[in-house]
């Protein structure tokens, strides 16, 4: 077996060539995680903050929320909206004022832009920054602007369409836990993105003898956010809001890594992206291979500084997408 040593050789040569100090990759999705999974909730409807948010956040997960300040249902618990829910990590998107359409531009721009409005004056955060915008299911006479004037506003308030609810919708299209997770086992499948349209939550306690809007059954939905926690564990998924993804997808197709250093005691890097940077401002995760005997990082962007552990020869971190530098050294 005299060939053998020679094979070895070979392997290690390549995988040396592979894996140069320094070398780095953005990952796909944040955390290196193998896809993404968005868990949407709209019309404001009170069993989202009864059921579904003590659920999530018993499981470490978020959700998007798609609200309407000015509907009944919302304007009667609006205190919790407005100072619970987002505190607790989850997200708002825009779903218009009222959920009653739009007679005009006019109309159009109060439905829309006051409830983009709404959320950013209740949830601190950058002033103009990206919101998702989740459009209402109305009747056939009820939306009166064209595709054209509804993109206009949108990008007028910095608002950005979520995918479709066309095939994702709980109860309306899938009714069983096996098939919203196969919805999650999809995107792992194609390293992509999925999501899941959720109306209402069944109601056990408190007992208001109703229901909320398409009901999805706890039976279903607490084995449904166990599988997607479970998938999340073992990092198939990043489960993340729209905003998020759809930042991370234009900022990691928009983006260069270049190594400005690489030797034996120090790497050091830029990221930079196309995008605008004021809109898009999310930290992205790369991936950088280390030199040999490297066990723990320390990395260091601008006054931030933490430190990462080494897994399969590569440091694992989120840095900002600025050009400001990011140097690793080896820690410990
Ligand atoms: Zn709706």
């Amino acid at each position: 077996m005299t060939h053998l040593p020679h094979l070895l050789l070979l392997a290690m040569t390549l995988s040396a060539a592979v894996a140069a100090p320094g070398e780095t990759r953005i990952a796909r999705w944040q955390g290196d995680k193998t896809a993404a999974f968005m868990l949407m909730f709209d019309d404001g409807w009170p069993s989202h903050w009864q059921v579904a948010v003590p659920e999530l956040v018993k499981r470490g997960l978020i959700a998007t929320f798609y609200i309407n300040p000015a509907k009944g249902e919302f304007d009667k618990f609006k205190r919790t909206w407005a100072e619970d829910l987002w505190k607790q990590g989850m997200v708002y998107g825009d779903h218009t004022m009222t959920h009653r359409g739009v007679r005009d531009m006019e109309s159009a721009e109060r439905e829309i832009g006051d409830c983009a409005k709404w959320i950013r004056d209740t949830v601190p955060g950058k002033p103009g920054r990206l919101l998702s915008y989740g459009q209402p299911g109305v009747g056939p006479n009820d939306w009166n602007i064209t595709a054209a004037q509804l993109d206009t506003l949108l990008a007028e308030h910095h608002l950005i369409s979520r995918p479709t609810f066309d095939g994702h919708g709980a109860v309306y299209h899938w009714q069983t836990t096996e098939q919203m997770l196969a919805l999650a086992d999809k995107a792992i499948a194609t390293r992509g993105l999925e999501y899941l349209v959720i109306h209402g939550v069944e109601r056990i306690v408190p007992d208001w003898k109703y229901q909320d809007f398409w009901a999805l059954k706890q039976a279903v939905f607490l084995p449904l956010l166990d599988g997607i926690k479970e998938r999340a564990d073992r990092g198939d998924l990043w489960v993340t809001d729209h905003i998020s993804a759809h930042q991370y997808e234009t900022e990691r197709d928009k983006a260069t890594v270049k190594v400005l250093e690489a030797t034996e005691q120090t790497i050091r890097l830029a990221l930079t992206h196309t995008a605008d940077a004021a809109l898009y401002d999310l930290p992205v995760t790369l991936v950088t291979q280390v030199p040999a005997g490297w066990t723990r990082v320390t990395v260091t962007q601008g006054g931030t500084t933490r430190e990462v552990e080494v897994k399969d020869g590569a440091a694992r971190y989120e840095a900002r997408p600025d050009g400001v530098e990011v140097r690793l050294a080896r820690a410990g």
